[in-house]
């Protein structure tokens, strides 16, 4: 008999881990001379990304991490549709524009005015967008009045670094209020010592990212309101809606927050969080045309028509903005409640269990603002630190981020979890088990002498 040689198999019936690119360590930093089976190469990736954290354990983001079937299939259909081809892609373009108008009426923006808006990469992009308008209606009325305008400033409690990166890359001067002991943000009476002639505007947040909060828009229009009386001062008011602007809407219809409140000239919410479309979309609407200065938009010739423009990017994919459409078409008024009830639901469920846990006080239980909770440890607690409890609920795939809260309460540590679609009652019991295991292990007595005994 003679011997067996073994042939290596580089025909495309090769097991896929036996073929050259499976079999040596990949050079990371050039690119690789000889092209490769894409099995190989596509199993060589997503084995690297199984490294990265478990999106759904992921408690700490606001973005959305669970999709259905039908977005997914709608996404590979659109994948090469770029939004910024509205004379190649009509519908694409008019898709955009019914979800403008879907969130205008859903923020209740006046009939009688003409409400305008587009899509972003996130609420970073419309952040700089409505700031830019703000920047520049501020500067107009100033130029007219023959006053300097070489320092404005806008005015908020604890933003999202978004409005660091706008005041920064845009020459405004942040004015941010310091937070007050036990308040979860910006309170109306704190503004007048902070606002002035070169106040471009104040952010209200319905959502603090910190907290998870709704700033109370009204009051501070109110306070704003009071300003105007005193000084003559008409300073417009942009609302962050981040997260909310997707959850006031269908669990406090009642609350004014939005265009019902006459100072509110913009707002933006992302539509890759709460908004569920999967990442890579915001949204920005001005309460009518006449809040975006001219000079920032740009025309686009489209179909023999004009179609204004206004955004940082030029090509971007057309397929979140089509997911999105999909998901209000999908959901409906009512969608939206049920799914936003049912988080809400889970984070009030979790909020008791860890208020009855032990070692907790509760930031925010889950009623009112968003579906969350945030709590720090009691005063003088200090058998673990939160860090340690995150370390330890990591060991099991959870990330529950641990962190400090913004000036002037630095001295607190806060942990946050935040519950969105997908987010199961059951997700949320394992996890609440894990913290009741978590917090056994880290108060054990430890042991007098490591290692072994002779
Ligand atoms: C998440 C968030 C942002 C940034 O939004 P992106 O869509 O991630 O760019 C801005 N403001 C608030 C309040 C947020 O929660």
């Amino acid at each position: 008999m003679g011997m067996h040689r073994i042939v290596k198999h580089r025909e495309p019936q090769a097991d896929t881990f036996t073929r050259p690119l499976s079999e040596s360590v990949l050079p990371k930093w050039r690119i690789p001379e000889e092209m490769s089976d894409p099995r190989a190469a596509y199993e060589i990736v997503r084995d690297e990304l199984a490294l990265d954290g478990n999106a759904s354990q992921n408690l700490a983001t606001f973005c959305t991490t669970w999709s259905d079937t039908e977005t997914r299939k709608l996404m590979d259909d659109a994948m090469s549709k770029n939004l910024v081809d509205k004379d190649e892609y009509p519908q694409t373009a008019a898709i955009e524009s019914r979800c403008v108008h879907i969130l205008g009426d859903l923020w209740h923006a006046p009939a009688d005015a003409d409400a305008m808006g587009c899509s972003t990469t996130g609420s970073s992009e419309a952040a700089m967008l409505a700031g830019l308008a703000m920047k520049w209606r501020w500067r107009e009325a100033r130029e007219k009045a023959g006053k300097p305008t070489d320092r404005p400033n806008l005015v908020c409690g604890p933003v999202q670094i978004c409005w660091e990166k706008f005041a920064r890359y845009f020459d405004v001067e942040l004015r941010q209020v310091p937070l007050r002991a036990d308040a979860t943000g910006l309170e109306p009476d704190q503004l007048s010592d902070h606002v002035d002639e070169n106040t471009i505007g104040v952010v209200a947040i319905l959502g603090v990212t910190f907290t998870c909060a709704y700033e109370p828009v009204a009051q501070i229009a109110a306070a704003l309101d009071a300003v105007e009386d005193k000084t003559g001062l008409d300073i417009p008011i942009h609302v962050d809606a981040a997260s909310g602007g997707f959850v006031a809407p269908f669990l406090r219809p009642d609350l004014e927050w939005d265009f019902r409140v006459r100072r509110v000239a913009s707002i933006n919410s992302s539509g890759h969080k709460y908004g569920m479309a999967p990442l890579g979309v915001g949204w920005v609407v001005w309460r009518s045309q006449s809040l975006l200065p001219k000079g920032l938009v740009f025309h686009v010739d489209y179909l023999g028509g004009n179609v204004p423009t206004f955004a940082l990017t030029f090509s971007r994919p057309g397929s979140q903005v089509i997911a999105q459409y999909f998901t209000l078409l999908r959901l409906g008024r009512h969608g939206y409640t049920e799914v936003q009830q049912a988080c809400a639901d889970t984070a009030q469920w979790l909020g008791r269990h860890i208020a009855q846990a032990g070692p907790f006080d509760m930031l925010y239980d889950g009623h009112g603002a968003l579906p969350a909770v945030s709590y720090r440890l009691k005063d003088g607690y200090d058998r673990f630190s939160l860090y340690d409890l995150t370390d330890q609920l990591r060991m099991r795939g959870w990330q529950v981020p641990t962190y400090e809260l913004p000036p002037d309460r630095e001295n607190t540590v806060i942990q946050r979890i935040l519950i969105r679609h997908g987010t199961s009652r059951d997700t949320a019991a394992l996890l609440m088990d894990d913290i009741h295991r978590s917090i056994e292990q880290l108060t054990r007595p430890q042991p007098q002498h490591r290692g072994f005994h002779h």
